[in-house]
């Protein structure tokens, strides 16, 4: 259990897609706050996207920012460890970074790559993933890790025939 968070993090706002102020954002989190953090942070906020570092960096180079790979891979580690992005592992084993930090899963395109963001669905008011942890620890006595559900597929696009 972590108990040093000073403040839950900062809600999503569902209607209007209010994007948070990352300032604001860093600072609920004790973390400094630095150019890199903030223009990642940011760009995450407002496009609500997944991306890879390599992604962010393009994107953010497109944008006319200058920030390295490195910085970028730097800082969304430790944006990820204040828990304000989640990462989590894409179809081929990289890694991708989401602003979405509410229960969601993850449905992967293996053909196209495209992932959509799923809802999860909550067995007794707990998220799946979290109601699954419990019951395996109240079954085995063993400290579980919050297991991570992600699911592969073909979306719509790439389920189109291959006949003329
Ligand atoms: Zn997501």
């Amino acid at each position: 259990m972590t108990e040093a968070t000073p403040n839950p993090p900062a809600p999503r706002g569902d209607d209007g897609r209010e994007a948070a102020d990352p300032r604001e954002v860093l600072r609920d989190h004790g973390l400094r706050y630095s150019a890199p953090r903030e223009i990642i942070l940011g760009y995450l906020l407002e496009e609500n996207k997944h991306v890879s570092a390599e992604g962010l960096y393009l994107a953010l180079k497109q944008r006319g920012e200058n920030l390295s790979l490195s910085t970028v891979y730097l800082n969304l580690g430790v944006l990820a460890e204040a828990g304000l992005v989640r990462e989590f592992k894409g179809a081929s084993g990289q890694s991708f970074y989401d602003s979405n930090v509410a229960p969601h899963y993850h449905v992967v395109c293996r053909e196209t790559g495209r992932i959509l963001d799923v809802p999860a669905p909550t067995i007794d008011g707990k998220p799946l993933a979290r109601f699954l942890q419990e019951a395996i620890e109240a079954a085995t006595g063993w400290k579980v890790d919050e297991p991570r559900l992600s699911f592969s597929g073909l979306s719509p696009e790439a389920q189109r025939p291959d006949d003329d």
